[in-house]
């Protein structure tokens, strides 16, 4: 059925002369990349599972995806801010590709065959599909276990980040908004649960979720004679710790836009490389054993 729409829309743009660009996953690096390939020309379908925007953890946006977010015509109101939850900034996204005139199919995409495409973007997240059909392994770097939990401030001071407090193999950061302050503590050696978040802050009665954390990344990040690459957490993923998955994989969607202009998969490959070489790095003493460094 949906196989039937997609040729549809196929038939209907059969006289647009860029390529046909295939994005699976309309998460935040699947939307951006998508609006970079209608920029670049292409004629953009996005395949997302989901119909509906619903996570709710907040996302804390750096300088520059804030400018990619200008060159992408988000909304002034959504482009200034500095932390935002992740469905609301998804949902701005999304509003933009339906703007832009961008196609999206609801459906989970199962095989490389499921669609026609000139180019395939994954961008299904750190559980990739898309991935594993390119036959692209992953090596992971690093395991911890983390808990993210939120709590009411009557602060109206503006938005503050604490440092990097480690000591006896916890690593805990707090960062303030007006009237919410998020905590979270990762471990890669000691036992994380409510207890010890309540132990370590004032936290009494907190949202929170116990996550297992890898820090992993692709080998490759494209296969030529699939013509297919793959951006966003399919391609590494850190420590949210750091609050630089969503910003990472906003410059990974700037880096496949770059990749549709001139089709090089060598230049893509490299300047993937690079960027998730740097996420790496950001990420790794998260995973080493600080009671050993305190
Ligand atoms: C608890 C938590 C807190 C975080 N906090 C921050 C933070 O403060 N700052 C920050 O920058 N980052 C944070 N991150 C990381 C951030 O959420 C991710 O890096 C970001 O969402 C990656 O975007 P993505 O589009 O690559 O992948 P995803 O967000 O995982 O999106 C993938 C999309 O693909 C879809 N999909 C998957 N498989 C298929 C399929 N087969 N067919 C169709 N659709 C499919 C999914 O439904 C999803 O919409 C946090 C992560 C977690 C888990």
């Amino acid at each position: 059925m949906n196989k039937f729409i997609f040729l549809i829309i196929c038939f209907c743009s059969a006289c647009f002369a860029g390529p046909t660009v295939v994005v699976v996953g309309g998460g935040p690096a699947g939307l951006a990349a998508a609006i970079e390939a209608q920029m670049a020309g292409a004629d953009v379908t996005v395949v997302e599972k989901r119909d509906k925007y619903e996570r709710a953890r907040w996302i804390f946006l750096t300088e520059y995806t804030l400018q990619l977010f200008e060159k992408w015509g988000l909304s002034k109101e959504v482009g200034i801010k500095r932390f935002i939850p992740i469905n609301a900034m998804e949902e701005a996204l999304d509003k933009r590709r339906e703007e832009l005139g961008i196609k999206k199919i609801y459906a989970t995409f199962t095989e490389l065959t499921d669609f026609p495409y000139d180019i395939l973007i994954g961008a299904d997240g750190s559980h990739s599909q898309v991935r594993n059909m390119l036959g692209i392994s992953t090596k992971t770097l690093g395991t911890a276990t983390g808990i993210l939990a939120a709590k009411q401030n009557n602060s109206e001071k503006a938005f503050t980040l604490t440092d990097y407090p480690s000591n006896d193999g916890y690593f805990l950061r707090q960062i303030d908004v007006p009237g919410k302050s998020i905590v979270f503590l990762q471990s890669s050696t000691k036992k994380i649960s409510l207890d010890v978040l309540k132990q370590k802050t004032s936290i009494e009665d907190p949202f929170f979720v116990v996550v297992d954390i890898q820090l992993q990344q692709a080998q490759t990040f494209s296969n030529k004679e699939k013509s297919a690459i793959i951006i966003g957490d399919a391609a590494a993923v850190g420590s949210f710790y750091q609050g630089t998955g969503a910003n990472n994989a906003f410059k990974t969607a700037e880096i496949a836009g770059n990749f549709l202009k001139n089709l090089s998969y060598e230049e893509f490959n490299e300047a993937m490389q690079k960027n998730t070489d740097e996420l790496i790095q950001d990420n790794l003493f998260l995973f080493k054993d600080c009671a050993e460094k305190s």
